[in-house]
C-alpha cells in the first residue's frame, strides 16, 4: 500500500475577486476538495497508512469533526475498523456522516478533552489512537501541502492558516522548512473564544484556556500542542484573532465568490484576506490554506450571520502589518 494514496492532490487557484481588491495575488489551496472534506486527510491519511503498515487492527479517534471524518474515511479505504468517540456537542448531522463512512460512533463527554481521555482508556494492544492534532505523523502529512504548492508553480511570500490545536501550524512550518523556505511568515488565525495560541503568546507562556466559546468548533482546543507553541515562538509566526462574526461573513463571501461552503474554522483564515488584507499589504503572493470542513451547511452559516452580534472592537489582534 502506497503511503501517499489516501489524500488527493488539491487545486491551487488564484482568487480573482480577492486579488482584484489588492496589489498582490491571493492564492487558494483548496483542501476543502479532499474526499473527507478537509486538510485533515493529509495528516491522518499518513498516520493511518503508517499504522496499517505496522499491522494494527483498529483505529480509535476522538473528534466530533473533521478528524473523525478523516479517520473514518481512511478506515473504510484500508478495511480497518474505526471507532470514533465524539463529545455530546457533536451535531446529529456530523455523527451521521461519520457513521456513513462505516465507523462506529460513541458519544462520551461534554467536551473534546473528555472524549479524548475516554478514547485513550479504551485502546487495546492492536489498536492505534489517532490524535486529532498532536502527532508528528500528522504534521509530515500536512507538510505535503507545501510540497504540492511548489510543484504547482507557486512560491508563496506568506501563508495564512487557521489554528486549533496547532497541527496544521506544525505541518506547514515543516513543509516550508524542508523546502528551504523557513523565512516565509505564517499568519496563524484563531477566533475569539478559541484563541489558545494567542493567549499563550500574550502571556509569554504556554497556557490552557478555561473553556471554548467560539462557534468555530474545529478550532476548539483549549491548549495547543507543545510543538505548535514552540514553532510559534521560534519562527516567523504572526498571531491574528478574528471574531466569529467575521469568520462567518468570510465563509459567506467565499461561497459567493468561489461556490464552496466551508466551516467558520476556515472562514477565520479567509477573513484575513476578505477583511484585513491591509496587514499583508507588502506581500505579492499570499497563500491561504482553505482548510475546509464538513460540519456546516449554507443555511447554518446564514442563520449565524443573522444571529451573531456584530461585536465591536473585535477585529484583528495584531492590526499591525505582518513583517
Ligand atoms: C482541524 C481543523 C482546523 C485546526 O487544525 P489544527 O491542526 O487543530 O490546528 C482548522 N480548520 C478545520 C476545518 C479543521 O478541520
Amino acid at each position: 500500500m502506497s503511503k501517499s494514496s489516501l489524500h488527493t492532490q488539491t487545486p491551487l487557484i488564484k482568487s480573482e475577486p480577492l486579488s482584484q481588491k489588492f496589489r498582490g495575488s491571493v492564492w487558494l489551496k483548496m483542501e476543502s476538495a479532499q474526499p473527507s472534506g478537509s486538510f485533515k486527510l493529509r495528516g491522518i491519511g499518513n498516520a493511518c497508512a503508517t499504522h496499517a503498515h505496522r499491522g494494527v487492527k483498529q483505529f480509535v479517534c476522538s473528534s466530533g469533526g473533521n478528524a473523525g471524518m478523516a479517520v473514518a474515511y481512511c478506515g473504510r479505504i484500508l478495511s480497518i475498523p474505526v471507532s470514533v468517540i465524539v463529545p455530546e456537542t457533536t451535531s446529529a448531522r456530523v455523527i451521521d456522516m461519520i457513521r456513513r463512512e462505516g465507523a462506529e460512533v460513541t458519544v462520551h463527554g461534554c467536551s473534546w478533552q473528555e472524549s479524548h481521555e475516554h478514547a485513550i482508556r479504551s485502546i487495546g494492544p492492536d489498536c492505534a489512537y489517532i490524535h486529532p492534532f498532536d502527532d508528528p505523523l500528522l504534521w509530515s502529512g500536512y507538510a505535503t501541502m507545501i510540497d504540492e504548492v511548489l510543484q504547482q508553480g507557486l512560491e508563496p511570500d506568506v501563508v495564512v492558516i487557521s489554528v486549533g490545536g496547532g497541527g496544521l501550524l506544525c505541518g506547514v512550518a515543516e513543509g516550508l522548512r524542508r523546502n528551504g523556505m523557513d523565512g516565509v511568515p505564517i499568519v496563524a488565525v484563531e477566533t475569539i473564544g478559541a484563541q489558545s495560541l494567542a493567549a499563550s503568546l500574550d502571556h509569554g507562556t504556554h497556557v490552557t484556556l478555561d473553556g471554548i466559546s467560539s462557534i468555530a468548533t474545529s478550532l476548539g482546543a483549549r491548549r495547543v500542542a507543545d510543538a505548535a507553541y514552540t514553532v510559534a515562538t521560534a519562527g516567523a509566526v504572526h498571531s491574528v484573532v478574528v471574531s466569529d462574526y467575521e469568520a462567518v461573513e468570510a465563509c459567506l463571501d467565499f461561497q459567493t465568490d468561489h461556490g464552496v461552503v466551508v466551516e467558520p474554522a476556515c472562514g477565520a483564515s479567509l477573513s484575513v484576506v476578505y477583511n484585513h488584507i491591509e496587514i499583508l499589504a507588502k506581500y505579492g503572493n499570499i497563500l491561504v490554506i482553505v482548510c475546509g470542513g464538513t460540519g456546516v451547511t449554507l443555511s447554518q452559516l446564514k442563520s449565524w450571520h443573522d444571529e451573531l452580534p456584530l461585536k465591536q472592537g473585535t477585529t484583528v489582534r495584531s492590526a499591525r502589518t505582518v513583517r
